[in-house]
């Protein structure tokens, strides 16, 4: 593979960073995940608008204008003929000097990092057939999930206490109310109506999120912005998660209950045909 580090495209095995790179040592860094399909790249804007934000609540410089993303995007995509997969981006406060808690001085570099993962057939997934088995955890993360830290130890956790149960991911749960999934945003569906949690500090605004409830709106569908327990979640209809590397996926079963009927459902199989479809026109 090649990779992105700093301006410079190597082949992974020669990419480096300094062990003293915040990054590193204090989780100091952000980052996003861009899914390609067919060799373009899907949501582009909103993942760069997104980074944007979370550079900005750290304090962090922005590091490369939009157009020099774009161009690092593309390039490796191409050098590593990506046709279905992902580009990764990290950007980390960097650090010249020793560690310290307090920031390094203004004007101090970031580090850039990008790679790409090939992930051939990644839209059609089989599990989007059969749907993913949930359980729920306490949501034990810091209370900044709106900023897309590399950070995700906990999630980490939660993710390793699913598949220890047979589950294939967990919702995070905090005074009684689902937050979010390990990597992706919760939803359900009762009475043909979209429930998810409204946006605050205490979930990621995911990508796909906004752009699966502007096509749920344009396609007449009910949508409430509000949050939900795991026992309402378990008497829905139907439930799903979206992410920008899942897109829309079924969800079957939370801790052992099966969701409606136990199968994946028309309603997060429609919205998950319209936002590949979607997605794939307007991607660049
Ligand atoms: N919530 C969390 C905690 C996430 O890590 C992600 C994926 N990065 C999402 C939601 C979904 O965001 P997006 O649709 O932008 O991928």
């Amino acid at each position: 593979r090649t990779v992105y580090v700093n301006g410079d495209y190597l082949p992974e095995d020669q990419a480096t960073v300094s062990i003293f790179d915040r990054g590193f040592l204090m989780a100091d860094g952000v980052y996003e995940v861009v899914s390609v399909l067919d060799g373009k790249l899907l949501d582009f804007e909103g993942h760069l608008v997104r980074l944007k934000r979370s550079l900005k609540e750290l304090a962090m410089d922005n590091p490369l204008s939009d157009e020099d993303f774009l161009a690092a995007f593309r390039a490796l995509v191409d050098k590593n003929a990506i046709t279905d997969g992902l580009v990764y981006l990290q950007v980390t406060r960097g650090n010249p000097g020793d560690r310290d808690f307090a920031y390094p001085a203004a004007g101090t570099r970031p580090t850039v990092v990008m790679f790409t993962q090939s992930k051939p057939g990644l839209a059609d997934a089989p599990a989007a057939k059969t749907g993913w088995r949930v359980i729920s955890i306490e949501d034990q993360r810091w209370a900044r999930r709106d900023i897309k830290t590399v950070q995700l130890l906990y999630p980490s956790m939660a993710k390793m206490e699913a598949k220890a149960r047979g589950a294939d991911d967990a919702w995070m749960v905090e005074d009684g109310m689902v937050t979010e999934g390990t990597s992706n945003n919760a939803y359900i569906v009762k009475g043909g109506k979209i429930v998810t949690r409204a946006l605050s500090n205490d979930i990621l605004h995911g990508i796909t999120r906004a752009a699966v409830l502007r096509f749920a709106a344009e396609a007449q569908m009910q949508v409430e912005e509000r949050s939900f327990t795991i026992a309402e979640a378990q008497g829905a209809d139907e439930a799903f998660i979206t992410s920008a590397s899942a897109f829309v996926m079924p969800v079957v079963e939370i801790d052992g209950a099966a969701v409606g009927t136990g199968q994946v459902g028309p309603v997060a199989t429609r919205l998950r045909e319209i936002y590949l479809e979607e997605s794939r026109k307007a991607a660049v």
